[in-house]
């Protein structure tokens, strides 16, 4: 039952729902209730006479992969399963997890919780470039499967299993879950025949995934489709290896295309290449190849190989008509969707100055003037745009330091994990630590990148003494030359440092203060430890480093009006108005704008100050609020987010800022009106009713409490309007004039 429990609560919320309607948070809210009839037919399944098919029919849903789709293959196929059939494959899951280490092999990094799919690139990256590097034999194949899953024969499955050593009736129970499933494709929400045989792809993907082990004796790296096959150079070998191809081809039911597979060739084997195309039937592929969608070679990608990442992004932003977003709107695409498209790339390369200012290019164009070629106005420095939002930026997400960031999690697992690809620490620091090595030439790019955040990732960190073998005595953080461990100036005493000065005075002291402390010290047994000192729990995390790197040397500085419940475009507006670049027709005019700088209500000329605080039309909206609340109005811009709001309760600063924005805003918008649409109107009561709608929108946001006291500041405000403009307003109107 605890086994059943984990399973569902491990579940996700907020997926897709499944055809029957019934999502994960039912099975977890109503535990308690349905519990002991879920278990019966766990015993039912656990006898194999659960008619499990039944309960194993999917929709397909077919999500566009790119704009304007014409034909299907551009379409994107998700299957949504019942969660009442999910529980089964995910406790199956669960107690295949167990045992997965074990039965499978280390070179299969995807799928498997703890392994990352990037592992399996770092391996065939740093292998390229060491088959280069020393001059070795070899030949690589890059293997294209037709289509994986859909084609795997479920009795050589059954087959792997058996042989695998697991369990008849395990056998049974994973036969129940693949076979006789069901699945309608959804199209425009009318769901076609259920057609049978479908095979539970998530399920069947892990499995087959898995099966694919029977290239022993070679090396291997498999990610799904994508198998890559190493072998020394030896035509004989060759010959072995394509039999097994052919025969693993005939028991799996699996086809390889060897027609689209690729040859890269090695050393001596770089003298066979009709020898070797002509057994596997398959070309010499050229270089940079792509595997898992990041270029391959074993030198330094060259910035052309960064073109399909700009390419991409470049595609990305035409397809969303940026015309018709707010400025809110783009930012939250930016900084989603757009920023971590390079992101995979990102993870394992150190990203080129240059490909970095053309994605920071195309994005400030996408932001300032969306899709249109027509220049527009820029009213910040991209610098300050990517800054964070507590330190006075917009929060754009930073290329350079996110780049850096994913690099360093890599630097993380190789100071505190083991696996496969830390097999690379042989390969780069032979008996040294990683703190002891620096970036040497002919080294590999994914390397030199993480030579480069070393320091930086080192310096967040710091290391529990055990052996004092990987700790630097001067520049690590227990405790400053170059290299010397913590263990050969602990092995002598006294200590074995020199000083090129001698130490006197104040710097004696702290010496033996120093000498005497580290004196205490007792090195322990096993390796040093290193843990992560952004993070609570020690461990190392992208975004903890991001913050670091973006706020450092930089105060925080709290900007309430992120903070406040409205759109996100009016906090951009804010955001702008705080700065004082909100084109006002003085700030137009600066940018070269040739036109009338008068107020679109008066005769004074328009600049924030006035528009917003200065013009009678401001003042009118200001005294409203002193006549209706007693609040004494702004004088400026910094007043208005600084020492004006800090004379009220805490509490009631958010709410007071969001009426102050709700009127700026209908002040903006009425006199764009008059600028854009030469529209006239009774400008007052026109301004504080759309105030007083905004502030009654945005107050939906906001939680119940919140909500009342902004309604009943709406009703004051807009019984004043009325009061104002209606037959008894001269009393209010004295009282303004006066
Ligand atoms: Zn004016």
């Amino acid at each position: 039952m605890e086994e059943v429990r984990h399973a569902i609560f491990q579940m996700k919320h907020n997926k897709a729902l499944g055809p029957d309607g019934f999502p994960a948070e039912f099975y977890q809210v109503f535990w308690e209730l349905i519990k002991n009839d879920l278990m019966a037919m766990f015993r039912e399944f656990y006898d194999c006479k659960l008619p499990l098919y039944s309960l194993n029919f999917g929709i397909i849903t077919l999500l566009p992969k790119q704009k304007e789709v014409k034909q299907i293959q551009q379409y994107r196929p998700i299957c949504l399963l019942n969660v009442s059939f999910k529980v089964f494959s995910k406790v199956i899951a669960n107690r295949l997890c167990l045992v997965a280490k074990k039965v499978i092999r280390p070179s299969q990094t995807a799928f498997l919780s703890g392994r990352n799919i990037l592992e399996g690139v770092v391996v065939l990256h740093e292998t390229l470039h060491e088959l280069r590097k020393k001059k070795l034999n070899g030949v690589v194949l890059k293997l294209d499967f037709e289509k994986a899953y859909d084609k795997v024969n479920w009795s050589f499955l059954q087959q792997t299993l058996r042989m695998k050593g697991f369990s008849p009736l395990w056998c049974r129970w994973i036969e129940q879950i693949v076979s006789k499933g069901s699945v309608g494709v959804k199209v425009n929400d009318d769901i076609g025949k259920y057609a049978c045989c479908f095979v539970n792809k998530s399920k069947g993907e892990q499995l087959v995934s898995w099966s694919y082990t029977p290239f022993s004796g070679w090396g291997t790296l498999h990610f799904t489709d994508d198998t890559i096959l190493f072998m020394e150079h030896d035509l004989e070998e060759a010959k072995n290896l394509k039999l097994v191809l052919c025969a693993f081809e005939q028991l799996s039911g699996l086809k390889i295309n060897f027609h689209k597979s690729e040859l890269f060739l090695y050393g001596e084997a770089q003298s066979f290449p009709k020898e070797y195309s002509e057994l596997f039937g398959c070309n010499v592929g050229s270089l940079p190849f792509r595997y898992l969608g990041i270029p391959m070679h074993h030198r330094k990608i060259a910035n052309k190989d960064w073109f399909s990442v700009e390419e991409r992004f470049q595609k990305k932003l035409s397809s969303w008509k940026g015309k018709l977003l707010s400025s809110g709107g783009r930012l939250v695409l930016m900084n989603s969707v757009l920023s971590s498209l390079p992101m995979f790339m990102f993870s394992f390369f150190e990203a080129p100055k240059g490909v970095l200012k053309k994605l920071d290019y195309y994005r400030s164009r996408f932001f300032w003037q969306c899709d249109e070629h027509k220049k527009k106005y820029r009213l910040a420095k991209w610098n300050i745009l990517s800054t964070p939002r507590d330190i006075g930026g917009l929060g754009i997400l930073n290329l350079e330091v996110q780049n850096k960031c994913l690099l360093g999690k890599w630097l993380f697992k190789l100071l505190t994990e083991d696996g496969l690809w830390q097999d690379l620490r042989k390969k780069y620091l032979h008996s040294k630590a990683i703190t002891h090595v620096s970036k040497q030439s002919g080294d590999s790019q994914f390397w030199v990148g993480l030579m480069h955040v070393k320091e930086q990732v080192l310096s967040f960190g710091s290391f529990k003494l055990q052996n004092g073998k990987q700790i630097r005595f001067w520049e690590d953080r227990v405790v400053r030359r170059k290299y010397v461990t913590v263990d050969t100036v602990l092995s002598t005493v006294p200590l074995n440092v020199s000083f090129r000065r001698a130490l006197i005075g104040e710097k004696l002291i702290a010496w033996h203060d120093l000498v005497s402390k580290v004196a205490l010290v007792v090195l322990g047994e096993g390796k040093d430890i290193f843990t992560w000192n952004l993070n609570k729990n020690g461990s190392f995390s992208v975004s903890s480093m991001y913050s670091a790197l973006v706020q450092e040397g930089c105060a925080p500085r709290k900007n309430l009006f992120w903070a406040l419940k409205v759109p996100l475009k009016i906090k951009i507006f804010l955001w702008f108005l705080k700065r004082g670049v909100v084109l006002t027709k003085d700030n137009l005019a600066k940018r070269q704008w040739k036109g009338n700088l008068k107020c679109s209500f008066c005769n004074a000329n328009e600049t924030i100050q006035h528009l917003f605080f200065d013009c009678h039309v401001a003042r009118f909206v200001w005294n409203s609020i002193f006549i209706s609340f007693g609040i004494q109005p702004p004088k400026n811009v910094s007043q208005m987010f600084g020492s004006w709001l800090k004379r009220f309760p805490s509490r009631l600063r958010t709410k007071i800022l969001l009426g102050a924005a709700a009127l700026c805003w209908a002040i903006w918008l009425s006199r764009n009106d008059m600028v854009f649409n030469r529209f006239l109107s009774n400008s007052f009561k026109e301004i504080m009713f759309r105030g007083i709608y905004w502030i009654r929108c945005w107050a939906k946001l906001s939680t119940e409490d919140d909500k009342e006291i902004l309604e009943a500041g709406c009703r004051k405000l807009e019984a004043f309007v009325l009061e104002f403009f209606g037959g008894f307003g001269w009393r209010a109107r004295y009282r303004i004039d006066g």
